[in-house]
């Protein structure tokens, strides 16, 4: 038996999965969402990345980014480690790509503001 919390929405439900593979039971869900984010932690967990990096603007020294899709879990020392790499010299608009992300896996970081928009 494994035991989750679904962070797919705010109400958090504990879920339980009894058994493995397509014959897995989920119980513990408030709806679908449960279920599938159940069988997606058992065979390959996905989380989108939050986090700031370093730029080059005084008024602004840290800039919000995300990773623009959920990237597998095991992926996530990389990527962290990517973005206390990164330094933005260029003025960025909210949604705009700070860095590709393809040297570790698919997608990109973009920006969460506007904070070097002026
Ligand atoms: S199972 Fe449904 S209601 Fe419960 S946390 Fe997940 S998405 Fe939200």
């Amino acid at each position: 038996m494994r035991e989750f919390i679904c962070i797919t929405c705010p109400t958090g439900c504990h879920l339980t999965v009894e058994g493995s593979g397509d014959e897995a039971k989920v119980s513990g869900n408030e709806c679908k969402r449960g279920e599938a984010f159940a069988r997606a932690e058992l065979t390959c967990p996905t989380r989108t990345i939050c986090s700031t990096v370093r730029t080059a603007f005084g008024h602004a020294p840290m800039l919000p980014v995300r990773t623009d899709r959920e990237v597998p879990k095991d992926c996530i020392p990389a990527v962290m480690r990517l973005i206390a790499n990164v330094l933005v010299k260029e003025p960025i608009a909210c949604g705009e790509t700070v860095i590709p992300l393809d040297p570790v896996c698919e997608g990109t970081l973009i920006a969460t503001s506007n904070l070097l928009v002026r």
